[in-house]
Formats: structure tokens, C-alpha cells, sequence
């Protein structure tokens, strides 16, 4: 007898891989050049030449040890030193090396965290639209996700609405700023609000509510966009960061957990997140990739491409009479459809060889999600397919 459980998860594709196996397939038949894949948030930009220069140079002068070595579990304390000085510097804080254990990208953060803080019957709360993977790393804890409605005017939170779901269960709070899918950034006063909420609760409740904060696009924003850090107003947050997108790492697997010491019994949820990267196999991240993280932290790739890409898809999109929150940040855009039924409409923008990614698969009907991370050209020669697709509707 199997784990039946697990079968069904690595038996069912996501929605967006499928789209992006079916956009591999489609290119084989009418050429790469006619399909416009927009499902998937694989960056396109590449990595800081300081990356590769980074590599080169490691290769030629570190030992093997030293090279691709296991370090300590939770990452090598030098390099967990030079990230949390970086945040110091960049956000105020006073973090060192006890305070961060390095993983395998935003999810191994994730799940390590979920896992080092849950136990079966507590419930976490997340915000739509989500990143859908949330509910498989937080039902595997024994835990129960529960999700608050999207404010679709502007993407950040309704304070009504979680109030309603609120209760001694919650254990934890996953919030996504920048967020994937809207590209939302949560205001100075949206996490204030947030933080002056929870306080409240956590006294009511009488235990400690955790705020979780995934980051992953913290460096992707334009117009200057603001992005508070969420450590610096609520004492009970966990940040989940990862190298993926800012650094456009995917495949290299590297990332980190903060436990701030602020943190209510932090050294304890510094021992559970561990405990928990044990058991799940996640101790050590790849050796290479820390050093590469610790010397290139301050680095991003070039986001002037997903600058421009954004500018020409709100632009085309507004001249196309198709209603969109301009997103303060990722390489994403969550336009309404103009029908309600998200599915159908990505049904029709598939039959133009457009792929788009319906919103109800991240709890968010009604709006689909545009994943802009490919060549501006490809953009370009998009807009008349959207253009058409539009134009069915009117
Ligand atoms: N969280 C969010 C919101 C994401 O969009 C992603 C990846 O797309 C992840 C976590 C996982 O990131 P990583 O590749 O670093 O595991």
C-alpha cells in the first residue's frame, strides 16, 4: 500500500505546468515563434554577470571540500553572517548568523517553517489571490489552510474578511508581498493595520500568531515602490526569502528562513525549523550556491526588461478597455476578465495560442495571470493576439 496521498500530488500536473507542457507541444506543431507562452514564472532575464564571475572564480581557488563540501545544517556560518549584515545594512535590523538557516529556495523555506510551526488542527491563514502550492505545503503539516477572499480593487487585505476567519486555531499567517499572482505590494498601512491586529489577537488568544512572509520578489518592484519589511513592524514574523527570482536562480535551489530574535520563543522555532529541514531532508543548502548568495546579495538581475514588459501590457491592456490593478512589483499581472468565467476565457486565449493562466486556481475568479518574464519582443508581438481576443468580447 502507497501513500495515496502522495500519488495524487505527484500524479496531477498544476494548471500552469499543463498549460506550459501543452504550449511545448503546440510550438512543435505551428513553431515557437506563433505560440505565446505567458504561464509560467521561470525568470527570463539572466543572472548578474557577478554570478557566473562568482562561480568561475570559486572553481579556480577554493579546494574540493571547501567547493561542494557539506557545510553545517543550517548553511555556513560565514555566509549566514554576510547575508544577515546585508539586511542590517539594508533594512535596519539586527540579525547575525544564528538567526538565519539557509535552504533550498522559498519552497524548502516554506514547508520547513510550516512543518517547524504546526501541528495537525492548527490553522493558517492566507490571502487570495495565493501561490497554490501553499495549500500542499500546509496540508501536509496536519494543518488546515484557510483562505480569506481577495480585495479586487487593490490587492491587499480585507481586514473583514480575515476577522471572520480568525480564531484560537491560527497558528500562523502566510502573507506574499510582492505577490504572485496580482504583483501587489502590501502598503506601509496594510502591514501596520495587519500588525496592530494581530497584537490584538495574540492577546485575546493568549499565545502568539505568527506572520510568515514570503518574499521572493522583494527586489522586483518599479516606480520605486515601497516594500515595508515586515520584521521591522510585526515581532512575530518568520521571512521566508529566496534567490529564485531576484537573483534569477530557479534551478540552483537557495534560499533562506529569517527567526528574527524578536521572535516569541525564537530559539525554539529556530530548533523546529531545523528539526524540521532534517526530517524533510533539506539540511545543507547547495554549498556552492551559499557562497554565491553571499556575495552576490545585493545584486539583482536586470529588471529594466520587466519594467518595460509591464509598461507595454498595462498600456495595451488599457487601450483594450481590459480592467487591471497596476502591480507594484513581479514579473506578473492579474487583469479582470471580461467575462466572469476565468476558465473559459483562458480557453478562448487558448485557442489563439495565447497562454494565460486562469485566476481561480489562485482563488481569485475572474482575473487571469499574465507571467511577463519573456523577451520584450515576445510582448510586442503578443499585444495584437490580446488585441483579437479583446475584441471578441466587445
Ligand atoms: N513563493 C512564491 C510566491 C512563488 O511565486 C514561488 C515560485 O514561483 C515560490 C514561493 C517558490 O520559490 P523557489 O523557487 O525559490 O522555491
Amino acid at each position: 500500500m502507497l501513500n495515496e496521498k502522495m500519488i495524487a500530488l505527484g500524479t496531477a500536473r498544476s494548471v500552469i505546468r499543463e498549460l506550459f507542457e501543452y504550449g511545448n507541444q503546440r510550438a512543435a506543431v505551428v513553431g515557437r515563434e506563433n505560440v505565446f507562452d505567458f504561464s509560467l514564472g521561470n525568470p527570463s532575464v539572466p543572472a548578474p554577470a557577478k554570478v557566473n564571475e562568482t562561480i568561475e572564480r570559486l572553481c579556480r581557488e577554493l579546494n574540493p571540500v571547501q567547493l561542494h563540501g557539506y557545510t553545517s545544517a543550517p548553511g555556513a556560518p560565514a555566509v549566514r553572517q554576510t547575508i544577515a549584515e546585508s539586511l542590517n545594512r539594508r533594512f535596519g535590523t539586527r540579525f547575525s548568523a544564528e538567526n538565519l538557516f539557509l535552504t533550498c529556495g522559498a519552497a524548502a523555506s516554506l514547508t520547513c517553517t510550516l512543518h517547524g510551526l504546526c501541528c495537525p488542527g492548527d490553522q493558517v491563514v492566507v490571502f487570495a489571490p495565493y501561490f497554490p502550492e501553499y495549500r500542499v505545503f500546509i496540508e501536509k503539516t496536519g494543518a488546515e489552510m484557510v483562505l480569506v477572499p481577495a480585495d479586487t480593487e487593490a490587492f491587499q487585505i480585507s481586514f473583514e474578511e480575515l476577522d471572520r476567519r480568525m480564531n484560537p486555531k491560527t497558528k500562523a499567517l502566510l502573507i506574499n508581498s510582492p505577490n504572485n499572482p496580482s504583483g501587489a505590494v502590501y502598503s506601509e498601512a496594510t502591514i501596520q493595520k495587519l500588525a496592530a491586529y494581530l497584537r490584538e489577537k495574540e492577546r485575546e488568544y493568549g499565545h502568539p500568531i505568527y506572520l510568515i512572509s514570503d518574499e521572493p520578489y522583494r527586489e522586483i518592484v518599479f516606480d520605486g515602490a515601497f516594500v515595508p519589511y515586515v520584521p521591522n513592524y510585526y515581532e512575530n514574523t518568520l521571512v521566508c526569502y529566496s534567490f529564485s527570482k531576484s537573483l534569477s536562480l530557479p534551478g540552483e535551489r537557495i534560499g533562506y528562513i529569517v527567526v528574527p530574535d524578536a521572535c516569541a520563543e525564537s530559539r525554539l522555532v529556530f530548533a523546529a525549523c531545523a528539526g524540521a529541514a532534517r526530517a524533510l531532508g533539506y539540511v545543507c543548502a547547495p554549498s556552492l550556491m551559499q557562497l554565491v548568495a553571499a556575495e552576490c546579495c545585493e545584486e539583482t538581475a536586470d529588471l529594466s526588461v520587466y519594467a518595460e514588459n509591464r509598461r507595454l501590457l498595462l498600456e495595451g491592456f488599457r487601450q483594450m478597455g481590459i480592467h487591471c490593478v497596476a502591480p507594484g512589483g513581479t514579473f506578473y499581472l492579474f487583469p479582470r476578465t471580461p467575462e466572469p468565467d476565468d476558465v473559459a476565457f483562458a480557453r478562448r486565449a487558448k485557442e489563439l495560442d495565447l497562454l494565460v493562466v486562469p485566476g481561480s486556481g489562485f482563488g481569485c475568479p475572474g482575473h487571469v495571470r499574465i507571467s511577463h518574464c519573456v523577451p520584450t519582443e515576445r510582448v510586442k508581438k503578443a499585444l495584437p493576439v490580446f488585441e483579437r481576443l479583446a475584441a471578441l468580447y466587445r
